[in-house]
């Protein structure tokens, strides 16, 4: 699918912006970070993807050949409708207009190597293709942002579940921190960090994303 008609998706006809950046929090769930044999950052692990990274996730997922295993990290994804700079927590909530879901897909065998040699993470976390993202549902829909609640199932066995009050940092605290360091934008998204239970896609599978009862995608991975 193309960029520009991924972009119109966004959040439904009436409010279309291009897609911006992808701002992205590593290790946000202490399980997460314990399966990977990973310390708990002492402030947010905080990474981009770029807009070119991202594909409809209702779409096939495609896998790359040839980098080894891909990981799927499945995310809550905060859509931001108004800029934000240096804002308080409360301020910073303010500015989400949509909430969704996305795959932080990751080519592990690839970040583990880069981590060794102390070199940056995005040829493993922002190669094109490498962030499924659902449409995003008016966050008038979410009545408690503490209880939204994400799973992955792959065919037909539960992989991943998460609740928003499982994470590190809050939302509203972790978007007024990633707005110290970066301006957001309308048409960013924010991603939040992945609960335990990570691993590998493989040809064939069949994915179904579920986020609290606010929205449910089903998709397929296909390598190219
Ligand atoms: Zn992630």
């Amino acid at each position: 699918m193309s960029h520009t008609a991924f972009n119109s998706h966004l959040m439904g006809d009436s409010n279309a912006w291009p897609l911006g950046k992808l701002v992205c929090v590593g290790r946000n769930y202490a399980e997460h970070a314990a399966e990977l044999n990973n310390p708990i950052p002492e402030q947010p692990l905080l990474f981009i993807k770029p807009a070119t990274s991202a594909v409809a996730m209702q779409e096939p997922v495609y896998l790359p050949k040839g980098v080894g295993d891909v990981h799927y990290e499945t995310e809550i994804a905060l859509l931001i409708g108004s800029p934000i700079s240096k804002a308080q927590p409360a301020k910073a909530l303010e500015a989400v207009i949509g909430v969704g879901l996305a795959l932080d897909l990751t080519l592990r065998d690839l970040q583990t190597e880069l981590k060794k040699l102390g070199h940056p993470w995005e040829r493993a976390k922002a190669w094109d293709g490498a962030c499924p993202l659902s449409s995003f549902v008016p966050v008038a829909e979410v009545k408690d942002w503490q209880e939204l609640e994400l799973s992955l199932a792959i065919n037909g066995i539960e992989k991943q579940r998460g609740k928003a009050k499982q994470m590190l940092t809050p939302i509203a605290e972790l978007l007024s921190h990633i707005s110290q360091t970066f301006t957001l934008m309308p048409g960013d998204v924010v991603i939040t960090g992945t609960p335990a239970g990570v691993g590998k896609l493989a040809d064939g599978d069949q994915l179904d994303v579920q986020l609290t009862n606010l929205l449910k995608v089903t998709t397929q991975v296909v390598s190219l």
